[in-house]
C-alpha cells in the first residue's frame, strides 16, 4: 500500500509541521498544497523541512507567491502584509526562488493538485457550494485536492440523472479525524491547515491518501501552541497571528 501525506498551509509553523511529520510516519511521497510561509514564526526552517522531504510535489500558494513578489500586496489584509515582509527578509534568495518555482497547478494521473481552486489556483476561496460547483467543470481527474480555507472538507459532485447533462449538485461533509474514508469520484478534497487551522479544531490538521484503495484518512494532531506563540511575539509579528492559534480561526 502507498501511502502519501497530504498537507497544506504549513504557514512558517515548524512545531506543527514536526508534530505532523511524527504522527504521519513511514509515507512514499509527500504532496504539499500550498502556503509552506506567511503568518507563522519558522518560515525558512518550514520550507527546508519541506524541499527535503521524498517524493514531495509542492504547489505554490498565495502567501508564497507574495513573498516572491510575484502577487501584489494590495490583496491581502494589513497584518498579512506585515508578516509577508518580515518573511521575505528572513529569507536567501535561493529560498525565494524555491518558492517562486513552485507550480500552481499539478495534474497527476486522476488527482489534480492546487491550492486555492481548480479555476483560480492561487486565489479563489471554495467555501460555498454555488462556487464549488462551477469548480468542478475546471478539472478533469477524478479528484481534485485544495487547500487555501484551512478547513478540512470534501466537496462531491453528485448527477441526478446520469445523461452527461450539468444537472447534478454537490453535497459537502466534514470527515471525521482518525478515520478512513473510501473517496468517491468526482470529488474535491482540503486536508485543512497544518500551522493555522480555522475550523475552531485548534489541533495541526492533514490526510493520509492510499491511492490503491482510493482511501483518504484526515488527521488531527496536538503540538505545542505555546511555543509557536511565544516565537511570533519575539519575532514581532502581528500578535493576532498568536492569539488566533489557540481558537482554532
Ligand atoms: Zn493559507
Amino acid at each position: 500500500m502507498t501511502r502519501i501525506l497530504v498537507l497544506s498551509d504549513i504557514h512558517g509553523n515548524l512545531d506543527a509541521l514536526e508534530a505532523v511529520l511524527r504522527d504521519a510516519g513511514k509515507v512514499d511521497a509527500v504532496w504539499c498544497l500550498g502556503d509552506v510561509v506567511g503568518y507563522g514564526p519558522q518560515p525558512k526552517e518550514c520550507l527546508q523541512r519541506v524541499a527535503n522531504l521524498p517524493g514531495l510535489i509542492c504547489i505554490q500558494g498565495n502567501h508564497d507567491a507574495a513573498v516572491t513578489g510575484k502577487l501584489d500586496l494590495y490583496a491581502f489584509n494589513r497584518e498579512a502584509i506585515l508578516s509577508i515582509q518580515w518573511t521575505r527578509a528572513q529569507l536567501t534568495s535561493a529560498d525565494v526562488e524555491w518558492l517562486a518555482g513552485l507550480p500552481e497547478k499539478v495534474e497527476l494521473e486522476d488527482i489534480t493538485l492546487t491550492h486555492g481552486s481548480p479555476r483560480n489556483p492561487i486565489w479563489e476561496y471554495l467555501l460555498d457550494l454555488n462556487t464549488v460547483q462551477i469548480n468542478f467543470s475546471y478539472f478533469t481527474t477524478d479528484f481534485c485536492l485544495v487547500g487555501h480555507t484551512h478547513i478540512p472538507v470534501l466537496y462531491t459532485y453528485i448527477n441526478r440523472n446520469g445523461n452527461g447533462k450539468d444537472e447534478g449538485y454537490v453535497d459537502w461533509m466534514i470527515p471525521p479525524p482518525q478515520q478512513a474514508i473510501k473517496m468517491i469520484p468526482r470529488t474535491i478534497l482540503n486536508p485543512g491547515s497544518v500551522g493555522q487551522p480555522r475550523d475552531r479544531d485548534v489541533r495541526a490538521s492533514y490526510a493520509i491518501y492510499v491511492p490503491e484503495s482510493r482511501q483518504w484518512e484526515l488527521r488531527r494532531v496536538e503540538y505545542d501552541i505555546r511555543d509557536v506563540q511565544q516565537k511570533i511575539l519575539a519575532a514581532g509579528l502581528p500578535s493576532r497571528h498568536a492569539s488566533r492559534l489557540e481558537e482554532g480561526w
